[in-house]
């Protein structure tokens, strides 16, 4: 195992009230509660990890309820490593949202090569089964079509997937720097989000 970890930005993009913020609670904290970590300044949550050997600080943004005032810019999505597009299986209408929080990441970050940049897609609130509008089988459908795979249901409230999603998006990242031909060795990500790279590239 490298002794080395690897700093990872990771951006939770999604309609209002799916869930972000309790995914990301739910995960650095293993809570699920009202407390928001956006009415204190905090931004993003950092958490450390270790997966296939590697240890990696996952930073976990998500967009602090910016997004109903379409006030995501630029700092927020820059340097990001992967994105977590995320819906709520209880509300179709964030899963048709989902194309377009994909438009916006894409131009608004600095992603050179859209076609290997990872994105992981999250139905989340599956606990609540009974008022479903959204299938496994169309959501897998949509991710595939998109090229926007691996496809997670989860649920912050119950716990279910949320350590799952988040190690994939860890492996989806590592998966696409070793195709691309980087090693990703000790970058720091600064508060406005910018990444201070000493990334090496090994070819
Ligand atoms: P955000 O706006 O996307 O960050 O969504 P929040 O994390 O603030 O959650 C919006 C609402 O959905 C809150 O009332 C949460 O308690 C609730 N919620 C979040 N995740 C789940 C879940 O997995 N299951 C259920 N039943 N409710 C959830």
């Amino acid at each position: 195992m490298s002794g080395k970890s690897l700093l990872l930005k990771v951006i939770l993009l999604g309609d209002g009230g799916v869930g972000k913020s309790s995914l990301m609670n739910r995960y650095v904290t293993d809570r699920f509660d009202s407390q928001s970590f956006h009415t204190i300044g905090v931004e993003f949550l950092n958490r450390d990890l270790e997966v296939d050997g590697r240890l990696v600080t996952l930073q976990i943004w998500d967009t602090a309820g910016q997004e109903r005032f379409k006030s995501l810019r630029t700092p927020f999505y820059r340097g990001a490593d992967c994105c977590l597009l995320t819906f709520a299986v209880d509300d179709v209408q964030s899963f048709q949202n989902l194309g377009c929080w994909k438009k916006e990441f894409m131009y608004y970050s600095d992603v050179k090569d859209p076609g290997r940049f990872p994105f992981v897609v999250l139905g989340n609130k599956v606990d609540k089964e009974e008022e479903r509008q959204v299938g496994l089988e169309e959501a897998r459908a949509w991710c595939e079509e998109n090229s926007c795979c691996p496809y997670f249901e989860t649920s912050a409230k119950d716990d279910t997937n949320v350590t799952a999603a988040f190690e994939s998006a860890v492996r989806e990242v590592l998966a696409a720097e070793d195709q691309i031909g980087h090693t990703l060795l000790s970058s720091t990500i600064d508060l406005h989000g910018n990444r201070k790279s000493t990334r090496s590239s090994c070819c």
